[in-house]
């Protein structure tokens, strides 16, 4: 069970919590932390810290993150640091919470906004639940250790920021259908986050060091606005929803950012919503979204979007398109149909 965030503030900009160090260097300034990393992120970046032992995340299951949780609570740490991807970071945030403990996440590359948010995305029964509220002293942006990361995982971080693009489009139907509260400045600041990652989509491409900067820059910004509008309507919408259902049917999990960008666009093409644009933006930063690349199965993203509806009444989830208008077996294979004739780098 998780206590309360140890240092919650809503008014913290995550961009307040940056330090851009080498990871190296605030390893050594907290000797004798809890360090949660993850076997494979570990293999590849262990080497340049001899020094430091991680405990390798056993993933997001709650269970057994309660089980991981418990046999670190014996020792005693000044803080738990969490090195590594969404996986690592969010293990690191749950584990804090339960030993009650400051945090530190570095991510190792910047595939998700997990790093910057406040809550934990952990694993019940296969389905997503958010927990938290739980917020870091410091989020180590070590620019050299995320840019040597496969640049796979980092152009593929931009489907945390894509999925504005949908997110806003649901968000206006609950507003207008539901009466949900609807904050058109914050909905405008958001897509603005889509207007500068077009601008420098280049650097995103390249993972130059401005690209990570930026990315950084706008996770934060985009985790900015979902405090304001006090949910996550700014960013998370049914094309995550989509995503999970997809992951609940198959039992499998996927690669978050190129697997965000790919049901974005199909959401979009559903929505009715410009996914010309997406893929467009998509192609500009060198994702690679297609499903075969992510191991997704066609038929099973037909399933994912035909049952999306289903899933989210079940789980209330928050209202989005998917129930106002759920998507037809005609209308999936036309988005299918679009994805494979203009989907990848030949759009
Ligand atoms: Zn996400």
């Amino acid at each position: 069970m998780i206590r309360a965030g140890i240092i919650y503030c809503v008014n913290i900009h995550p961009y307040q919590l940056i330090a851009y160090e080498p990871l190296a260097t605030a390893l050594e300034a907290v000797p004798g932390a809890c360090v949660i990393s993850q076997a494979e992120v570990w293999d590849a970046i262990g080497d340049q810290f001899p020094r430091t032992r991680p405990f390798m995340t056993p993933g997001l299951y709650e269970e057994a993150l309660n089980s991981f949780a418990n046999n670190l609570s014996s020792g005693s740490y000044p803080c738990v640091i969490g090195i590594g991807g969404g996986t690592a970071c969010d293990s690191a945030k749950f584990v804090a919470a339960h030993l009650d403990l400051p945090l530190i996440l570095a991510p190792s590359a910047l595939t998700v906004d997990a790093p910057f948010t406040d809550s934990v995305a952990v694993r019940r029964e296969g389905k997503i639940h958010y927990m938290g509220p739980i917020v870091p002293t410091k989020i180590v942006i070590d620019t050299a250790l995320i840019q040597s990361a496969p640049p796979a995982l980092n152009r593929g971080g931009i489907g945390d920021l894509i999925s504005i693009h949908t997110a806003l489009h649901d968000w206006r139907i609950a507003a207008d259908r539901q009466g949900e509260p609807y904050d058109h400045e914050i909905a405008r600041c958001s897509a603005e986050i889509l207007k500068t990652l077009e601008r420098h989509a280049h650097d995103i491409q390249e993972v130059s060091e401005a690209g990570i900067i930026l990315l950084a820059q706008l996770f934060c910004e985009e985790v900015a606005l979902c405090y304001e509008a006090k949910s996550s309507r700014p960013e998370e919408g049914s094309e995550h929803h989509i995503l999970y259902n997809l992951e609940y049917r198959t039992g499998k999990t996927y690669l978050h950012g190129p697997a965000v960008v790919l049901c974005a666009i199909l959401a979009a093409h559903l929505q009715g919503n410009t996914p010309a644009y997406l893929t467009r933006l998509a192609n500009s930063c060198g994702v690679d979204y297609m499903p075969e690349s992510l191991g997704i199965g066609w038929d099973a993203l037909s399933e994912a979007l035909l049952t999306a509806n289903e899933y989210t009444q079940q789980d209330q989830l928050p209202y989005t398109f998917l129930q106002a208008f759920p998507p037809t077996p005609q209308r999936v294979e036309a988005a299918l149909n679009w994805l494979s004739k203009h989907g990848g780098e030949r759009s």
